[in-house]
């Protein structure tokens, strides 16, 4: 009888089945070096009845999934368990815009797209996807997905689970969800996709998504305003909503001693204001107009 290896190479080609030691070794720890875990094999699906047949698989011979994404996450649910059971399911190939409707505003992306590579498909349409992350030219939508991601505009366009309008998954016995749906007025029934959103892959696997799309902003300002204390921070946002409405797009508060680390270590950084403050303010305001 075929070994599971075996049966995941016939399915994914034996090159998208990694093995060895040290091909592994970028998928069996977070970026920071925190988690350290083992696998029997890093799996690369291309296409979502490629990802299928992997689940149905590895269901049938008892074995651990782990989807893994550009394993940019901060809390090691990227990372195997140290046991050597699971299979890594990387989701990088898995890369594909599937459509851009324009007048829909919206982009139905593969799991596997950076948020960098949907950011750019969106703005040479002249439209925006606004989730914006310090990961973004490496984490993919479906990690965003699976982490409910937010990001420094998270006031103005909501978390990932704001942004999502439809997906497909995958279940944990090798079913298809298609719940592909553009529709924004889509009252009928439960709303299952939010089950996945925030979900770190528990419940299946996201293959596809449809995003919505905004206008891209032509005018941009930015400001960083000292602040005494976390509440004058809190009265500053209600005085920007009242007076700018939706144009806040981005309002960080920033403790001296973060800046402080950032002007101890970051080359040419300099404080924004002569006099110094303990708490900082860093704004934005933007306007498609
Ligand atoms: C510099 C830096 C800045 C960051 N800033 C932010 C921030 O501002 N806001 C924020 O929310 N996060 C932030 N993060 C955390 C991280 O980038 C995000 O959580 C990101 O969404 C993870 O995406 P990923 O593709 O790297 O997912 P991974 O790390 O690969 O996976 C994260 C989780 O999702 C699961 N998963 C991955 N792909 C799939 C899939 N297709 N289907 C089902 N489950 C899947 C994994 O199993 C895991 O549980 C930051 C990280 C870094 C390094």
């Amino acid at each position: 009888m075929a070994s599971l290896i075996e049966l995941l190479q016939g399915i994914v080609g034996a090159p998208n089945v990694l093995t060895a030691a040290g091909d592994m070794a970028p998928s069996l720890a977070d970026w920071r070096g925190r988690y350290h875990g083992t696998a029997q094999a890093v799996v690369r699906p291309a296409t979502t009845a490629e990802l299928a047949a992997v689940v149905a698989a590895c269901a049938h011979a008892g074995v651990p999934m782990v989807p893994q994404g550009g394993n940019t996450g901060l809390c090691g649910g990227a990372t195997p368990l140290a046991d050597g059971r699971a299979v890594v399911i990387g989701m990088g190939r898995m890369n594909r815009v599937r459509a851009l409707d324009v007048d829909n505003g919206t982009i139905c992306v593969e799991a596997g797209c950076t948020l960098a590579s949907v950011q750019a498909a969106a703005a040479a349409e002249d439209l925006l996807f606004p989730l914006s992350l310090a990961s973004e030219g490496s984490c993919q939508i479906g990690g965003n997905l699976s982490t409910n991601a937010g990001g420094v505009q998270v006031l103005r366009y909501g978390n990932m689970r704001e942004l999502v309008l439809g997906l497909e998954v995958v279940l944990p016995d090798g079913r298809i969800w298609d719940g592909l749906r553009g529709l924004r007025k889509d009252n009928t029934g439960y709303d299952l996709k939010h089950l996945f959103v925030g979900a770190e892959g528990t419940l299946g696997i996201i293959t596809a998504a449809v995003l919505k799309l905004f206008p891209l902003p032509r005018a941009r300002a930015t400001a960083w305003v000292g602040v005494p204390d976390p509440r004058a921070a809190v009265h500053l946002l209600r005085l920007m909503r009242d007076t700018c409405g939706e144009r806040v797009s981005a309002f960080e508060i920033v403790g001296r001693s973060a800046l402080e680390l950032v002007l101890a270590h970051i080359p040419r950084a300099r404080a924004p204001l002569a006099r110094g403050h303990d708490w900082g303010v860093l704004l934005e305001l933007t306007d498609p107009q």
